[in-house]
């Protein structure tokens, strides 16, 4: 996989702003979010990560276990509000035709970002935004949901952003990447800690425990 030059740079900005880790929501995958509840409250659109969020990493198609809270999420914004954003499908550096794009969207049903630059560049938060903006209906950066399995990617990004609700989704569909995970929550706990957030009631509204009871 080439090198993601952006996220290689995101410890110096984190030096800067350690808070750009803290995720608004951690839950363990998508079944946890009352989509119907962020649509009321006045969210109206969402970028989702792909691997290890949605799918497996590098196919196509969507986990099984989260095919009815896929279907609420798009039934809640509409499809053409719902939009994945990879650092893989749809990037110039891994998919330069876009041909893994264009497989995704269709197996998920929504639309997949096509962009130059890895997330969590601010060359990716231009295209995300610029997707939004030219919609019937533009979405605002704060009527933004942003979903992922990645702190350094998904939450910084987010974070980046300022206005949109960062969702943190901790669990994992197939093992990857657990070293620089480990790290993620290590300093996730750390800046916790250190920053003590203020819990905020509004958005437990969105998370269902229901889930995580049952797995218990
Ligand atoms: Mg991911």
């Amino acid at each position: 996989m080439p090198l993601n030059i952006p996220g290689l740079l995101v410890p110096f900005h984190l030096l800067v702003n350690p808070r750009l880790v803290l995720p608004s929501i951690a839950i363990k995958d998508i079944r946890q979010l009352d989509f119907h509840a962020l649509r009321r409250a006045g969210y109206r659109g969402a970028v989702f990560d792909k691997d290890n969020c949605l799918t497996i990493p590098h196919k196509d198609h969507l986990v099984p276990e989260l095919q009815d809270a896929w279907a609420e999420c798009r039934a809640a914004f509409g499809p053409d509000h719902v939009l994945v954003v990879s650092n893989s499908a749809g990037t110039r550096q891994q998919d330069a035709g876009a041909i893994q794009a264009e497989a995704v969207g269709h197996a998920l049903g929504v639309p997949v970002l096509c962009h130059t630059s890895y997330k969590p560049s601010y060359s990716c938060i231009a295209d995300i935004r610029a997707y939004f903006a030219s919609l019937p209906n533009p979405v605002r950066d704060d009527e933004l949901v942003v979903v992922g399995d990645r702190v350094f990617t998904d939450v910084v990004m987010a974070r980046r952003m300022k206005g949109p609700l960062a969702v943190w989704t901790t669990g994992m569909w197939q093992r990857e990447a657990l070293l620089m995970r480990g790290m993620e929550h290590g300093l996730v706990n750390v800046v916790r800690r250190w920053a003590k957030p203020a819990d905020d009631p509004t958005t437990r509204a969105f998370v269902r425990q229901s889930v995580l009871d049952l797995e218990k």
